[in-house]
């Protein structure tokens, strides 16, 4: 099935050219080989599409339509992302060059879930009411104190490249569902599948303007951080960026959750269930081709069953699928772009020259059916010491640094020798281990014998450098809200 692109910016409920009329290729990471050529936006168009969206929130219907009604258009829209999935599976995996086997068996299915979650989500959550009674908590009158919570107003949304439907459907979702209305952000590197989003807007019989999807360079998310007219700026992307959006935020006070980069640590004890492990350790670093935020990618193994580790672990590698992201065998395809692999191997020289054991990988494929694409085979690292840079700083590549362990207290100190907090994960069958180092680990997640299961409820999100706030469940529609304290004596 040859998808249908969308090549224009969603603003106000229509899809139009950029007010600049100009346009910038979109490549497929698999050929180098256009996709489209997309409208470019510039700060006037950010400045349409917050306009579009304040105009649909301060005059329009969404922030005051009944709960119920406004569910049945997030039921709606999920309802559509399943119906649709095929083609924008085939969009993500064009894109961003992510396996069929991803964007269909997870990233999409998750965007509707991110859809049906929120409008449930909205009929069940509670807000707070106390009753004081007089002459307690210093207060000589009953009191019944109420927080309602309002819709915030226009957030800005700004997505990486990475896993665009994922990401942008887990802050959008809940963003609406709050009666906010919403400008989206991707990347320019992989803005596609969102800007589908614009004609699924259509079809759910969205009011105008309730959501806008812009694509365009650095220049227009910076545009997005610093507009008067943004509330709230949601933004997952990379630590550097991270601060400027902060940075820009800062001046007009607007409320903001940063979403960054990580270095996250999978720790395998000698009691753990090897089988499940070396496959959770597989995913943990090679799904994406370690481009994801998650990425288990310091492997920390304990003296004990270290080799043993290795040797299935590396088979494991060895029978990954390297090929074309549609073919649904593939289990590992390109990085996003030429200059991005050239990035990444700049780090695999920098881990040899500091002294790490290339145990696998380092090199492009050999194929010639791939010669096109971005692609650089499954990386392995072994005496790998905390100092490297291969260590220290996120590749966001598939590269994997291994390290050794005596036990529970040196797996603890590995795992916190980072300037990261973003995940943490813990092979054993031991659950009090389990329990003692999930909570010495400094991170904003911890899976124990899992790898990015999830349960749509739980916060998501970092400390350190990987940033602050929480995304998922009440978590989200806090954000969107404003507390209001409304207080009535009796
Ligand atoms: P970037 O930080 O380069 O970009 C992220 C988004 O911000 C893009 O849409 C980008 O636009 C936009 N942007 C660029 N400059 C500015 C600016 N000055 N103000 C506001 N927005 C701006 O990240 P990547 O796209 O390269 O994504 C990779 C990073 O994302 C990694 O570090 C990864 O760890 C992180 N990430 C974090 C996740 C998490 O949940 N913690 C999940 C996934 C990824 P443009 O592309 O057009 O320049």
């Amino acid at each position: 099935m040859q998808p249908t692109l969308r090549a224009q910016l969603f603003i106000g409920g229509e899809y139009v050219p950029a007010a600049s009329g100009k346009t910038f290729p979109v490549l497929n990471p698999a050929t180098n080989e256009v996709l489209t050529e997309l409208a470019e936006a510039s700060v006037e168009d950010v400045d349409r599409a917050v306009k579009a969206a304040r105009q649909a929130f301060d005059g329009g219907p969404w922030p005051k339509l009944k709960t119920a009604e406004r569910a049945k258009l997030i039921r709606r829209f999920a309802e559509l992302l399943v119906k649709h999935a095929p083609e924008l599976e085939r969009i993500e995996s064009l894109d961003v060059g992510k396996p069929v086997k991803e964007s269909g068996g997870h990233d999409i299915p998750r965007a509707a879930n991110n859809f049906s979650f929120f409008a449930d989500a909205l009929s069940q959550w509670t807000q707070d009411a106390h009753w004081t009674e007089s002459n307690s908590l210093g207060v000589d009158v009953n009191l019944l104190s109420v927080t309602m919570r309002q819709p915030l107003g226009v957030a800005g949304i700004i997505i990486p490249w990475n896993s665009p439907m994922m990401l942008g459907t887990w802050k959008l979702a809940p963003c609406l569902a709050a009666g906010c209305t919403a400008v989206l952000k991707p990347s320019e590197l992989a803005p596609l599948s969102l800007m589908k989003l614009g004609e699924i807007a259509q079809e759910a019989g969205l009011p105008p303007g309730v959501l806008n999807v812009i694509s365009g360079f650095g220049e227009v998310g910076a545009a997005l951080t610093a507009h008067p007219g943004v509330n709230a700026v949601s933004f997952t992307g990379g630590v550097a960026t991270g601060k400027r959006v902060m940075k820009a935020a800062a001046d007009s006070l607007k409320r903001i959750s940063l979403e960054l980069g990580g270095k996250s640590p999978n720790i395998v004890f000698g009691d753990a269930d090897l089988d499940m492990a070396v496959k959770g350790a597989v995913r943990a670093i090679f799904r994406s081709q370690g481009q994801s935020c998650v990425a288990g990618s310091r492997l920390l193994l304990q003296d004990a069953i270290y080799d043993r580790f290795l040797d299935r672990f590396l088979g494991a590698v060895a029978n990954l699928m390297v090929g074309d992201p549609l073919d649904p065998t593939t289990d590992f395809g390109p990085l996003i772009t030429a200059q991005h692999r050239e990035r990444v191997e700049g780090f695999l020289q920098s881990g040899l020259a500091e002294g790490a054991r290339l145990l696998t990988g380092g090199k492009r494929p050999a194929d010639p059916a791939l010669q096109k694409g971005n692609y650089l085979l499954p990386t392995v690292f072994a005496g790998v010491t905390s100092a490297m840079r291969i260590c220290r700083e996120e590749i966001f590549g598939p590269v994997l640094s291994v390290q050794r362990f005596q036990d529970e207290a040196e797996a603890i100190r590995l795992a916190n020798d980072t300037t990261f907090g973003l995940a943490g994960f813990i092979w054993t069958q031991d659950v009090n281990r389990a329990l003692r180092v999930a909570s010495a680990v400094k991170t904003g997640m911890v899976w124990v014998n899992s790898f990015f299961l999830r349960d749509l409820r739980t916060p998501f999100g970092g400390a350190g450098e990987s940033g602050f706030g929480r995304e998922g469940g009440r978590y989200s529609l806090e954000f969107y809200t404003e507390p209001k304290f409304v207080c009535i004596p009796y």
